[in-house]
């Protein structure tokens, strides 16, 4: 996520640096890491993103933001960065519901997961000036989901799965449409497709929540960008899409 000159990398995986720079995200604006659970695809190149923003450990720039697993182990997760790396950013901070981080005007908020890793959480972002974006990362339905998240402009949800085929921990895209219609976002975007999701085109079911909800739906892609200002603009390959700020 990039605010004026300020970047914030959520959720690392595999490869997360490579692909950063392949889209001209310069990491000398990089100045924090997020890591919302203790799982490979959410924290694969944390590690990797604290060398690039503290540019190789000469410079203590940055804080890193995780849940107790990913920084300290809870068991049978973790940990997930070592001491070394915790040691060589500004500062690290333990996530947990209801905490509440500011960095430079943005105020970032866990917010609860219900996943395999006890203390997976997800991230309220409120941009001054701009809104809010939500993040649910992985989790499976609850009661109070949604309540998390009432207010967003803007709602990424990490859908599993397409219609038809729950998963344990995690959503599909049947949860999803529920939270959509919860939440009622400006527009949404779900990400974190697994094989059966990519099978069923993650478009299709984008469309679905769409038309069940009446709130603009997209499937992420690689190289996407959706820009949040009065409306959100949404430009991926093939398609380029302002969308009017809705009327609550
Ligand atoms: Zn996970
Ligand atoms: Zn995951």
């Amino acid at each position: 996520m990039i605010h004026g000159d300020d970047q914030i990398h959520v959720d690392p995986g595999p490869g997360a640096l490579v692909h950063s720079l392949n889209l001209h995200l310069s990491q000398l604006t990089l100045g924090a890491v997020l890591v919302s659970h203790c799982h490979l695809d959410h924290y694969g190149d944390a590690e990797v993103m604290i060398e690039a923003m503290t540019r190789g450990g000469t410079r203590k720039q940055g804080v890193l933001i995780a849940p107790r697993s990913v920084l300290q182990g809870n068991g049978n997760y973790g940990a997930a960065i070592s001491n070394y790396h915790k040691s060589i950013v500004e500062a690290t901070y333990e996530a947990k519901p209801g905490e509440i981080f500011k960095m430079r005007g943005m105020t970032i908020k866990p917010t609860r997961a219900s996943h395999g890793d006890p203390d997976t959480v997800g991230f309220r972002f409120d941009f001054p000036g701009i809104g809010e974006i939500g993040y649910t990362s992985d989790t499976e339905y609850f009661n109070g989901i949604s309540d998390y998240y009432k207010g967003v402009k803007l709602l990424i949800l990490c859908v599993l799965r397409p219609r038809g085929l729950p998963w344990k921990g995690h959503i599909s895209t049947d949860e999803a449409t529920k939270i959509v219609e919860e939440v009622k976002p400006e527009a949404a975007v779900i990400t974190h497709f697994g094989m059966r999701m990519i099978f069923a085109n993650p478009s299709k079911e984008a469309c679905f929540v769409e038309k069940k909800t009446g709130i603009k739906t997209f499937a992420a892609a690689d190289s996407m960008e959706i820009q949040v200002a009065k409306g959100i603009n949404v430009k991926k390959p093939g398609l380029s899409k302002s969308i009017d700020t809705f009327k609550r």
